[in-house]
Order: structure tokens, then sequence, then C-alpha cells
């Protein structure tokens, strides 16, 4: 047996992701400040990832850890696995390597066609399948694993059904983190054959069944010890008709395992004061100093560097999640005002082909780069004046509490995380940190920015703004305990009675 699980916890985190080594997302972030916040308060704690070829090997110092043995659809895998740690740390990320499903561009699409990839059930099912391995190859003994997103959703399952026998497996608990329930992994019903189990399995309205298909992310809710998401208000959502995408009942059904905590954001990195990718640094008690950002955020784009009104700004996913709907519904009226709009953004074709098309019929009031830039997202977050977030939903959003850390205002909707980080200038005048509408349409939209356009015209309102954004604290201590605390539970208490 081993020793009373209070004290010091052994966390494996398992992702897609984790800067600073890869990112698409929100998650990346996450996984790449939460599991060295953990080791910090004194826990074992190691991240696995799969080791995509945007991972630059030697940059990232990696080592050989150990070869190990995966069996997979009838074939024996030998597979390495890689070390490397975080930085400014010492906790540890592990890579698992396969050339043939991991070593391609794009971690979730083809960028050839901007589709997931064929093979998406084999190239995650054999990630999951040699993580159990490595697990149990190594002897690692973990308490717990906490998977994200479905593309790590199948764990839970597999350590319950495949196994239950093995001893260093048997007292590891898991938890299944929801980053955006939106991406489920629905898969053809014979794909749980490939992940060892019978067929049998995905009967109509078992754990892993959906609509006939198979689906990785309900078989994570049946499955896992706990359920967690991203912000308190994105829990409660995810229960409804309206926001659960079709697993709202399994949701409410396990709703006492569903619980919500905020995300928080890697303070160091994003510190508009230190931050050696601005144009010039800048503080709360140096407000002042941020315009200097703004003229070279202007030639970035190609407008004009000397327009002194308000900058409005995005840096997103291209996809309808993101509000690319409503906001194509008041785009024309929103470039009527006197601002200037940049958007950084990827994703879905019809909404890069249109922003595009949009900014190069109003190239001196809108520009928009497609593509990816860690580099200019900083720059955007320090440059402008305000930063538009009209997610039809957001299980917690990060954007927003960079932009209010770079004294740059959100204009967003009334959802999930949003709801969680921003207080509307409308509520609470003196508290405020951002601007929010509730509707989700073009009118609303709009009326926000208006609200934020006349505070823009109040330069006291305006500081005052900026300063509470920029005094909020959205470091990841406090959640970081939240997390501790329910993993704690989560050891002492099986839901399988053991
Ligand atoms: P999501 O995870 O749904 O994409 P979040 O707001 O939680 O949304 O996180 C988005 C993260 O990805 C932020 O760090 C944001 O700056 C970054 N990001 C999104 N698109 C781009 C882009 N095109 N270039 C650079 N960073 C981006």
């Amino acid at each position: 047996m081993k020793e009373p699980r209070r004290g010091v916890l052994r966390v494996l985190f398992v992702a897609a992701e984790a800067v600073p080594w890869i990112k698409s997302g929100g998650l990346g972030d996450v996984m790449g400040a939460l599991p060295r916040e953990l080791f910090n308060l004194g826990h074992e704690v190691a991240t696995v990832l799969p080791l995509f070829a945007s991972v630059d090997r030697i940059e990232a110092g990696l080592e050989l850890l150990a070869t190990i043995h995966v069996r997979f659809l009838g074939n024996d895998f030998p597979t390495r696995i890689f070390a490397a740690s975080y930085p400014r740390s010492e906790c540890r990320a592990l890579f698992i390597e396969n050339q043939y499903y991991f070593e391609r561009t794009g971690i979730y699409d083809d960028p050839l066609t901007g589709k997931p990839w064929p093979d998406d059930d084999e190239r995650w099912f054999f990630f999951q399948i040699a993580l159990l391995e490595l697990v149990r190859q190594t002897d690692m003994q973990p308490d717990l694993i906490v998977c994200s997103d479905w593309h790590t959703a199948l764990i839970p399952a597999l350590l319950r059904i495949r196994h239950q026998e093995n001893r260093a497996l048997q007292q590891t608990r898991s938890v299944l983190s929801l980053h955006n329930l939106g991406y489920q992994g629905v898969l053809p019903a014979v794909s749980i054959t490939k992940l060892g189990l019978p067929r049998e399995l995905l009967f109509p309205l078992s754990p892993f069944e959906f609509y006939g298909q198979l689906n990785c992310l309900k078989a994570g809710i049946s499955f896992a010890d706990e359920v967690v998401t991203v912000s308190p208000t994105y829990a409660r959502e995810i229960c409804t008709v309206e926001l659960g995408h079709g697993l709202d009942g399994v949701l409410r059904q396990h709703g006492e395992r569903v619980r919500g905590i905020l995300n928080g954001i890697d303070v160091e990195e994003w510190n508009p004061a230190t931050d050696p990718l601005l144009e010039e640094p800048f503080s709360s008690s140096h407000l002042p100093r941020k315009a200097g950002n703004r003229p070279r955020l202007l030639r970035e784009f190609g407008l004009d560097p000397g327009f002194g009104g308000p900058v409005l700004a995005m840096v997103t996913r291209l996809t309808g999640q993101k509000g690319m709907n409503i906001l194509a519904g008041c785009l024309d009226r929103l470039l009527q005002r006197d601002l200037r709009l940049v958007i950084l953004g990827s994703g879905e074709a019809q909404f890069e082909k249109f922003l595009s098309d949009v900014a190069a019929a109003h190239p001196e009031r809108m520009a928009v780069r497609v593509g990816y830039s860690e580099a200019l997202a900083h720059l955007i977050y320090a440059g402008s004046d305000f930063f538009l977030m009209p997610s039809r939903y957001e299980p917690c959003g990060l954007s927003q509490m960079y932009s209010m850390r770079y004294g740059t205002l959100p204009v967003v909707h009334a959802t999930g995380g949003l709801k969680d980080t921003v207080i509307p200038f409308l509520e609470d005048t003196d508290r405020a940190t951002g601007f929010a509408f509730e509707d989700y349409n073009a009118e609303a939209l709009l009326e926000a920015v208006d609200t934020a356009l006349s505070a823009w015209r109040n330069p006291r309102a305006m500081r005052r703004l900026q300063k509470n954004a920029m005094k909020q604290d959205f470091s990841w201590a406090h959640s970081a305990k939240l997390y501790e605390e329910l993993f704690f539970q989560v050891c002492e208490h099986s839901r399988w009675g053991e």
C-alpha cells in the first residue's frame, strides 16, 4: 500500500498542447502554467504531450528518458519518451514520440484541407494507450491523471476497463478537464475496437454511445472520478440545453461531480512592465507609456500610425464560437465609427476570406493579419484600446485577461468565463474593467462598442477603467490552490467505492 494521500500528490497532466512547446489556444497556456504552479506547491507533477513536429528538440533541450513498447492495432511500437523542463522551473514535461502520427504540421487539423486528420482516432488512441504504458512500464504510480478535452478523454475508461487489475494503475484516479465542450471527438462506432475494447460496449445510451457513434468526451465524463471545467459560469452553462452541445443530459446526470475553477494567466510571461515584445513597456502607474505601442501596432498593420482615435482589436481563432457571425452582422456599421480595427486570427476559411475582403474594402480603417503570431499578439494587447470578444460561448477565455492586464478594455458577450472575469461598465461604473452585452446579436454588440467609445471620449473615466483592469489579480495562485484541494478530495474519496 502507498502512504496516506494527503501530503505530496503525484499528478500527471495529459494534453495535446502546452506552452512553450505546443500551442493553438488557451489549453496550451493553461498546460504551460497550472502544472508548474502545482509543482511549486510541493507536488510531484509532470505533463505528458505528443512530440509534434513543431517542438524544437534542441531548443527544448529534450533528453531521452526511456523506450517503452506500445501494442497498438496488432503491432508493437517501440516508443521513445523524451523529457524537458518547464521554463523557470524543474517541473517536467514528457513527450511521446511517434513519427507517423505526430511528425506532421498541424496539431488538430491538416493545414492543407483545414479539416481534422482522417486518422484522428488512431493518433489520439495511440497517444492515450502509450501514456498508460508509460505509466505502467516505468512504474510511475501517479495518484491522479488529469486529462484535457476529448483527445485524452478515453483514459478514465481505459483505467477502469483495461487496467483495473494492473497494480501500477489500480490506485490511480482520473480527472477530466473540459476546456471546450464544442469539440467532443465523435468518431465512427467501429473506432472503439481500435482501442482494444469490444464493439458491444457501444450499445445505445452506453457511456460511449452518441447517436450511434463513439463520443470520446461522453466516455470521459462518464468514467472520470471528477469533471472540472475552466470557469464557474461555464460549469453551470454546460448543464443547459443551449450550451450543453448535446451532452447536457450526461452532465446533469453527473452534476455533483462537475465543477468550475477559473483559469489563471502566467503573469510573468504576460507582464506589460517587462514584456520584451513591446515597443514601450508600461505599468498602471506609467499608463501614458502604453500609447508608445500604438504607432508601431498601426504601422505593423499598414494603418496610419498617427491616428489618435480608439483602436479596437481581436486576437482569435476565426470560428463561429468566437462570434464571427454577429461581428459580420455589424461590421459595416462599426467601421462607420471613428476608429481603427485590427484583427489577428486564423481558422475557418470563410471567416478568413470575409474579414480580409472587408479590410480590403476599408484599407484605411481596418486591417487583418491571417495567421498565428505570438509576438504580434503581445503588441496588440499593449497597443490597442479595446479588445473585442463577442464569443457565442466562452469556457473561460484568456485573451480578455491578457488585454485587461495590458490596460486594454475588453468588450465581451456576457457568457462563461467572460462573465466571471469582466466587470461591466454599465453595472458598476466605479469598479468596471470592461464592457459587456447580454443578448447574443449584432445590435447588442454594436451597442456595447458604442458605450466603450463614449467612455473613450472621457479621459478620466477611461483611465479609471484601465487602472481597474490592470489591478485585477488573474495569477494562478488562487486557482492552483483550488485545484490542489480538488485533487486531494478526488484521491481521498473514490466514486467507485475503493
Ligand atoms: P481559445 O482557447 O478558445 O482559443 P482563449 O482566449 O482561452 O481562447 O485563448 C486564446 C489564446 O490563443 C490566447 O493566448 C491568444 O492570445 C492566443 N491566440 C489566438 N489566436 C492567435 C493568433 N492568431 N496569434 C497569436 N495568438 C493567438
